[in-house]
């Protein structure tokens, strides 16, 4: 691995394999990174285990190689960026009936059904053909702070809606060339997979998602507009490495261009929201005026 000046590094990755026995898994694999010193959350599944964790490179370098010793894990991808410090606070990994919650009625293995997968490359020469429709497999509140361009936002509020939404949207999708994606990969192995199962065929998903996408020195993150949400503590991260980097995301209290999301101060309340600098100190970091004026209410 290439030398970095950077003391830590932030793992993010996930396979589809039958793991026997999950729930022991998870424990055995909470003392094993517990060992390590390495913090995160990971979750771990019968279909199979999908993590991020962050540690120094010492730290990182040893899970990918005890990883690697196992012959289930031999030939998983792993996402790598740098930082200076954790991401996490604490070692999580949980036992879960899926790796990514999606309940469908019928499940899919993506080993058996999944769409073509695209590199960075050629996603991003798909993006610009015609007759294409790009499906931001994530949340809402991912695709406000960041999107690919002319992406489509699925109004659904959870994977669950997803099957719904595909119904109700075959005409638009009918004959058009399908390019799905979302963080890393792993979302997209199963939504594809849904979409070929409703009949499209020319179904593609971005390999390794934006995250692989921003670091790919063909593509330098390019058509992608704002930032790539992620689950840490960094809450978001820069994806276009071209002079396209555009912020797309508007502060919740003024109106301004912004893509800071910030937790209201208010701990009744807690939500995540987009707000400028300015607009934080104004509101004492409450996202509402309700939020406002009972964070004094509490404190007082
Ligand atoms: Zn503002
Ligand atoms: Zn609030």
């Amino acid at each position: 691995m290439k030398k970095s000046e950077h003391p830590y590094r932030i793992l993010l990755y996930y396979k589809y394999v039958k793991i026997e026995d999950h729930e022991e898994y998870a424990k055995l694999h909470l003392k094993f990174c517990k060992s390590l010193g390495v913090k995160g959350r990971i979750l771990v599944a019968e279909e199979g285990i999908n993590g991020t964790i962050s540690g120094t490179i010492e730290q990182t370098d040893a899970y990918i190689y005890a990883m690697r010793m196992d012959p289930r894990f031999r030939d998983m991808e792993y996402k790598i960026d740098e930082a200076d410090e954790h991401a996490f606070k604490k070692m999580f990994v949980r036992p879960r009936s899926e790796i990514v919650t999606m309940d469908l009625e019928e499940d899919i293995d993506p080993n058996e059904l999944t769409g073509k997968r695209l590199k960075p490359k050629e996603f991003l020469e798909a993006m610009q053909e015609d007759n294409v429709v790009i499906i931001d497999a994530r949340n809402d509140y991912e695709y406000d702070i960041g999107h690919f361009r002319n992406a489509i936002r699925p109004d659904v509020k959870n994977f669950k809606q997803f099957p719904e939404w595909v119904k109700k949207n075959k005409e638009m999708l009918q004959d058009k060339k399908i390019l799905a994606y979302c963080t890393g990969g792993v979302r997209c192995e199963k939504f594809s997979g849904l979409l070929k199962r409703e009949g499209f065929q020319n179904v593609n998903q971005l390999k390794g998602g934006i995250i692989s996408y921003g670091k790919h020195p063909e593509t330098k993150g390019r058509l992608f507009d704002g930032k790539c949400y992620v689950f840490d503590e960094r809450i978001s991260v820069r994806v276009n490495f071209t002079d396209e980097d555009v912020i797309v995301s508007k502060c919740k209290h003024c109106g301004e261009l912004s893509d800071r999301y910030i937790n209201c101060s208010n701990d009744l309340c807690h939500d995540q929201y987009i707000c400028c600098e300015k607009c934080e100190e104004k509101y004492n970091r409450a996202c509402s005026k309700e939020c406002f004026e009972k964070q004094f209410v509490v404190s007082s």
